[in-house]
């Protein structure tokens, strides 16, 4: 059985954070991901519970394989828990049907990808109300303008994407994320694909998201800098949190990963 290091466990610490009085935005309970059956098995979490409080920025880091992604597809109900229980704010998600979890991700959650997943025939705004447009919602101008603004593409928005770099693509992607005013937003690997200075106006945006609007943004990144953005940073290892640390630096993340003697990922 292919097992990669991996134990499930029910005593696993829970990193449940004393450090702030934040409320709860999301939250896991000995959450477990098993793909595959038989000899082809892979634990890809082993029994997470983890909380991430609301307002603030977390990065979750690990080697390759770690299950990051995993953590975040089961976090935002892309993909089904194999056990355990997953809540987004009051609401356990694990126990909603499908037609419910489309409503919830729909309404409470944004997604940032590394590929940025826009639609090549629709402008930049098109892209960015298209959730909404969905949902049938009407954007709050006062709030478009703002997120619109704040991430600077005021100038480029009847662009389509192949009429725009890969950072302002992922600008796009991060205000379609935010134009709902969604719970919490889950971004994988946000600035995996970008240059190190479209990288930092991303990561520039998504930390004034949580300081000045007080949004809740949890980002999986290898990149010890990126993770300097944020308020908290959880290490996943064989499919388990394994440490955090607050107030993170690159030299303090750098220290951390040597401890946990944790390669960065390719
Ligand atoms: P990370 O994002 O930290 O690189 P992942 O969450 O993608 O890690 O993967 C964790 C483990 O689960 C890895 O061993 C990976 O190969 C495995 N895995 C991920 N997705 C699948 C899948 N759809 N089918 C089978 N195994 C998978
Ligand atoms: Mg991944």
């Amino acid at each position: 059985m292919v097992q990669a290091g991996v134990t499930t466990s029910s005593t696993a610490p829970a990193f449940e954070d004393s450090a702030t009085t934040s409320p709860i935005a999301a939250r896991t309970e000995g959450l477990t991901k098993i793909y595959g059956k038989g000899d082809a098995q892979v634990v890809a979490l082993g029994g997470v519970s983890v909380a991430l409080n609301a307002h603030e920025f977390t990065a979750v880091m690990g080697p390759s394989g770690s299950g990051k992604s995993t953590l975040m597809h089961c976090a935002a109900g892309l993909d089904e828990a194999t056990s355990g229980r997953v809540f987004i704010g009051d609401v356990e998600l694990t126990s909603l049907n499908e037609k419910d979890l489309t409503r919830l991700r729909r309404d409470r959650i944004g997604f940032i990808f590394q590929a940025f997943n826009l639609i090549p025939t629709l402008t930049a705004k098109e892209n960015i109300l298209l959730p909404l447009s969905i949902a049938g919602r009407e954007p709050d101008p006062a709030w478009f303008d703002q997120v619109i603004t704040t991430v600077g593409l005021s100038e480029r928005l009847g662009h389509r994407p192949t009429e725009l770099s890969g950072g302002q693509q992922q600008r796009v992607a991060c205000a379609r994320a935010l134009v709902s005013r969604p719970d919490i937003i889950f971004a994988d690997e946000p600035t995996g694909n970008l240059d190190s200075k479209s990288s930092r106006e991303v990561l520039e945006f998504l930390r004034r998201s949580v300081s000045d609007f007080g949004q809740t943004i949890v980002m999986v990144t290898h990149d010890p800098v990126a993770a300097s953005y944020t308020d908290r940073v959880l290490f996943l290892a064989d499919g388990l949190v394994v440490e955090e640390l607050r107030s993170p630096t690159a030299e303090t993340v750098l220290e951390r990963m040597g401890h946990l003697d944790a390669t960065p990922g390719v």
